[in-house]
C-alpha cells in the first residue's frame, strides 16, 4: 500500500506548495475560521497548519490516512455535488508516504496526536483537548531523492507557496488566513468576509484603490469580484484569478472572457487584475477532472463568460460616465 501511496504522491504532491494546498483544503473542508500556515526552508525543513476546525474522532485518524478514505462522499451520486474541495482521500496517505507527519487533533472532547514516518504509523497517543487540527510535515521527499532534485530554488519554491496561500485566501475571506516563512509574516487576513481586505493583504492598498466592483447574477447563476481600471494592468494573465463555488480554477474560456470585457481598452500584451467569485449549482460542474482538482468541467461556460464579460464592459461604460467615481 505504501507503493501505491507514493505513486499517487507522484500526482498530487509534486511539490512544497501542493503539501500546502492540500492541507489548507482540509482546514477549509474542516468548517475552519482560522488557519495559520508556519513554513520553514521553503516547505522542505517544515509546514505546519493549524486551523480550528471540526477535528478528527480518535477513532477515526489512522483511517483518514488510509488510501480512498474521505469522511466527504458516502456514495458515487455525492460526486456530482461535490461542495468540499477534497473528495478523492488520497492526501494524507500522499503526502505521509514521503516525508514525516505529525498530526495532533480533537473535536473538541479527548485530542490524540499520530506520527507516520514514510507512510507507516509510528506513534499514537492523547493529546490535548482543543478543538481543531494541527499537521506537521517534516522533511519533505526525504525518501524520493528524483523529486526532492526536480525542485527548484528555494526562493521560487516559496513563491509557489505564497500565491497558493493568496488564492486559498481569495477563494475564502470569511477565514482568517496567516502565512509565515522562516519567522517573517507573508501574509494575514482579517476573516471578516471582505474580499477586497484579502486583495489589499496581497497586493496593498495602492492596487485597491484602482479597483472596481462587478456584480451580476442570471436563474441560478451569480458573478461578484473586482477587477482593475484599464489604467492599472499586468503584462501576464496570472492576475486573474477565478473562484468557482470556493475552489480557485484555471479556465482559459472564462479568463478570456474578463479580457474581452475590456474591450479595445487594455493595449496589447497588457491584463487585468482581476477576482471573479463563481456561484452556480455544484451539479453543473465535474471537479473530479484532474487530482489537483484546479480544471473543472463547466456545463454552461459560455453563459457565464458572457455574464462576466457583460459585468466588465458595464461597470467601465458607467465609470467613463462619472470621471471622478
Ligand atoms: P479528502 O480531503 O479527499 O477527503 P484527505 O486525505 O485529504 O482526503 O483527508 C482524509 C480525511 O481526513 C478527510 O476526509 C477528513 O475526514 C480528514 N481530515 C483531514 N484533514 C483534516 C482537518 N484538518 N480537519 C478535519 N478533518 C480532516
Ligand atoms: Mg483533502
Amino acid at each position: 500500500p505504501i507503493l501505491a501511496d507514493q505513486i499517487a504522491a507522484g500526482e498530487v504532491v509534486e511539490r512544497p506548495a501542493s503539501v500546502v494546498k492540500e492541507l489548507v483544503e482540509n482546514a477549509i473542508d474542516a468548517d475552519s475560521t482560522e488557519i495559520d500556515v508556519t513554513i520553514e526552508d521553503a516547505g522542505l525543513k517544515l509546514i505546519r497548519v493549524v486551523d480550528d476546525g471540526n477535528g478528527i474522532d480518535p477513532s477515526q485518524v489512522q483511517t483518514a490516512f488510509l488510501r480512498h478514505a474521505t469522511s466527504k462522499i458516502a456514495e458515487q451520486r455525492d460526486l456530482f455535488r461535490v461542495r468540499t474541495l477534497g473528495f478523492r482521500g488520497e492526501a494524507l496517505p500522499s503526502i505521509s508516504s514521503v516525508s514525516n507527519v505529525v498530526m495532533k487533533t480533537s473535536t473538541g472532547k479527548t485530542g490524540v496526536e499520530v506520527s507516520y514516518k514514510g507512510g507507516k504509523l509510528v506513534d499514537q497517543k492523547a493529546a490535548e483537548a482543543r478543538k481543531g487540527t494541527t499537521v506537521e510535515v517534516r522533511s519533505l521527499f526525504y525518501n524520493t531523492p528524483a523529486r526532492l532534485k526536480y525542485l527548484s530554488s528555494p526562493n521560487t519554491e516559496l513563491s509557489k507557496i505564497s500565491d497558493m496561500v493568496n488564492r486559498l485566501a481569495l477563494s475564502h475571506p470569511e477565514i482568517a488566513f496567516s502565512l509565515v516563512s522562516n519567522g517573517r509574516e507573508l501574509l494575514r487576513t482579517s476573516g471578516r468576509g471582505d474580499l477586497l481586505q484579502v486583495l489589499g493583504a496581497i497586493y496593498g492598498v495602492k492596487t485597491v484603490s484602482k479597483l472596481a466592483l462587478v456584480k451580476a447574477s442570471e436563474l441560478d447563476l451569480k458573478i461578484k469580484g473586482y477587477v482593475s481600471l484599464p489604467e492599472l494592468t499586468r503584462s501576464s494573465r496570472n492576475y486573474i484569478s477565478l473562484i468557482l463555488n470556493g475552489r480557485f480554477i484555471r479556465n482559459y474560456p472564462l479568463t478570456r472572457a474578463v479580457i474581452e470585457g475590456y474591450g479595445s481598452k487594455l493595449m496589447i500584451g497588457r491584463f487585468p487584475i482581476a477576482v471573479i467569485q463563481i456561484d452556480v449549482d455544484p451539479a453543473l460542474i465535474d471537479v473530479n477532472v484532474h487530482p489537483t482538482k484546479q480544471e473543472v468541467r463547466i456545463s454552461d461556460e459560455p453563459a457565464i463568460g458572457k455574464l462576466i464579460a457583460e459585468a466588465i464592459r458595464e461597470m467601465l461604460a458607467q465609470k467613463q460616465l462619472i470621471p471622478d467615481a
